[in-house]
């Protein structure tokens, strides 16, 4: 699989303070990195570094923008720089403030700060209508007649040069009373544009005399009615830099074809000029990172909501249970390249992995119970067992767990007849319950139907807390809950929303639905927590012990009413990339 993975590791810059807003966030080195240093030493910008992230308001962000935010809050933080966070909110027919919300809370939350920098591209509406008004009067730019369809046919194609539009050659005169009519609203929908005269010769068809502005009789989410030309993104996006002062205007490759028309309005207006520097946009094997895909499957149904914790949105990975540490921790070591690639999901959950193990407390809970009855053990008696809460990490403390004569331990951890190899609980065998005591299985209970309902065991008090003071060795340790304090919970499994590592569905005729996993949900409605849970608030995340991490939803009732927790699982505790690194 290709991998765009090149570039070095963590490099500190010395002498250089960066700002409170991404000051915990990793360093790599990459080249737009370079970059920057480069103009430093130039002195290029006086010094200056002004990034900008500039999400249109269209769906809510992915993982995809979190790598392009990383990466822009993260080099003007290093540097004493700014970031503005800017809508690029110049198509009003798919924009919403729903979106807008959620960008801002989706930024914050990934641990980034534009401090009083919020803008949108419709705040410069006026001062565009004004340069495209300049471009028509210095003759390099034109109102044209032509249809949409008409506009495709002359543009040529990338073998076949364009032809002129016969509006090319209209009056200075004549293009100005048009375009302040269109501007008034005397046009219908697609009937005019503004174009500029560039070249419809050029071998870049973004070139051939691209449209500035379009008619559109359509509300916009700040400007109300008052508009009903549009500018185009290409016409929008470098003037909108240029006069917020921006230094390294970073975009995703696919603008590298429109570098040239960036460039050609920023001279044409004789206007500060921005650099922008193009790099590879994440795509993730088994996962989509396009908001059209996203918005459809959530318009049709085929998840929860853009927060539905299998999204692969930033609301939906924090549902989930990711970490925003965590995510600017995968950002740095994917590193940037100058060609389009892939990055392994696991890879991504290998450090939400990495986070989780290092700060979530260790909880038992039982996915699947099945009941255990000691029968030795004094009817009506609860002890307090001490569990640390982590490991290796003291300052998350300790906690005690009842200990009671009837318990749930995990159903997969049972066998009467057990498989070679099998070490856990079967009819005379003795485990270890962790933190509690050292039982033997001597019989079991059967329903009419053959199932296993209930095991019996015998303890040994001798090994309270799990040891053995006699040296004897058991070869398995299994976690429980006592049946009598057990909370209550629903636990929400995922797997990988596609079942196929590219889903994009580019095979003719298929649908990228049709790659959809029909498994990707499965809900365990019965588990049973330890009723140290109970007060976890939505967001807590926990790993259950030999089950993985696990996150509360919000869903979530945790007011110790009859009502159910929620969980999600945000990773099973295997780490596959981890793996096959060290192989
Ligand atoms: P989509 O294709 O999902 O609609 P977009 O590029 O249209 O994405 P924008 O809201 O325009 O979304 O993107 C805001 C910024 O985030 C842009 O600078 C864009 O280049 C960057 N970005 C979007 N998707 C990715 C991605 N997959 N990887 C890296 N950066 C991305
Ligand atoms: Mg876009």
């Amino acid at each position: 699989m290709p991998d765009s993975h090149h570039d070095s590791p963590v490099i500190a810059t010395p002498g250089v303070e960066p700002n409170a807003a991404a000051e915990a966030a990793p360093r790599p080195n990459n080249f737009v990195r370079q970059i920057v240093l480069d103009d430093l030493k130039t002195n290029k910008y006086q010094g200056r570094v002004h990034t900008r992230f500039p999400p249109e308001p269209n769906g809510y962000l992915h993982l995809g923008h979190a790598k392009s935010i990383c990466l822009n809050f993260g080099l003007a933080a290093e540097f004493g720089g700014k970031t503005n966070l800017r809508f690029d909110d110049t198509n009003p027919c798919k924009e919403e403030t729903e979106y807008v919300d959620s960008i801002i809370a989706d930024v914050r939350w990934l641990g980034f700060d534009w401090e009083d920098r919020m803008f949108y591209a419709s705040d410069y509406f006026q001062q565009l209508y004004d340069w495209a008004v300049q471009l028509i009067r210095e003759g390099k730019a034109f109102v044209c007649d032509l249809t949409a369809e008409q506009i495709r046919e002359y543009r040529g194609t990338l073998t076949a040069p364009g032809k002129q539009s016969p509006y090319r050659n209209r009056t200075v005169e004549e293009s100005l009373d048009l375009f302040a009519r269109m501007k008034q609203g005397e046009f219908p929908d697609g009937s005019r544009t503004l174009r500029a005269k560039v070249d419809m010769a050029s071998p870049n068809l973004n070139m051939r005399d691209p449209v500035l502005y379009r008619i559109l009789h359509a509300g916009h989410h700040r400007t109300g009615s008052q508009w009903c030309i549009y500018p185009m993104y290409d016409f929008a996006h470098g003037q909108c830099d240029s006069i917020e002062g921006i230094t390294h205007s970073i975009c995703t490759l696919e603008f590298e074809d429109h570098r040239p028309l960036y460039d050609w309005f920023i001279d044409a207006l004789g206007i500060y000029h921005p650099q922008q520097i193009e790099f590879d946009r994440l795509n993730l094997t088994y996962t989509l990172l396009s908001k059209r895909k996203l918005l459809q499957l959530v318009s049709d149904g085929h998840v929860r909501g853009w927060d539905d914790p299998r999204m692969p949105t930033l609301s939906g990975v924090r549902r989930r249970g990711y970490s925003p540490e965590a995510l600017r921790n995968f950002c740095a070591d994917i590193g940037l390249s100058k060609t389009n690639g892939t990055i392994e999901l696991a890879r991504l959950e290998h450090h939400v992995r990495e986070h989780l193990n290092a700060t979530s407390p260790r909880a038992m809970a039982v996915l699947r119970p099945l009941k255990v009855v000691i029968d030795n053990y004094p009817e009506g008696q609860i002890e307090p067992m001490d569990a640390v809460n982590h490991p290796d990490n003291e300052s998350l403390g300790s906690r005690t767990v009842p200990f009671s004569r009837e318990l749930y331990i995990e159903q997969d951890d049972f066998r009467e007849v057990p498989p070679k190899g099998f070490h856990r609980l079967s009819p005379g065998k003795e485990v270890r319950l962790r933190y509690g005591y050292l039982v033997t299985c001597t019989s079991l209970e059967k329903d009419e139907a053959g199932e296993v309902v209930a095991v019996h065991c015998t303890y040994d008090p001798a090994t309270r807390g799990g040891n053995t003071p006699d040296g004897r060795k058991v070869k398995a340790t299994i976690h429980w809950v006592s049946a009598e304090k057990a909370l209550d919970a629903e636990v929400r499994l995922y797997e990988t929303l596609f079942t196929c590592e590219d889903p994009n569905g580019a095979s003719d005729g298929v649908d990228f639905t049709a790659n959809l996993n029909s498994k990707s949900l499965e809900v365990v409605t019965h588990a049973k927590l330890e009723p140290s849970l109970a007060d976890a608030k939505a967001g807590s995340r926990y790993q259950f012990e030999r089950l993985g991490y696990f996150c509360v939803d919000s869903d979530s009732t945790s007011d110790n009413t009859s009502d159910k927790m929620v969980f999600n699982r945000t990773v099973a505790l295997k780490d596959s990339w981890a793996k096959q690194q060290s192989k």
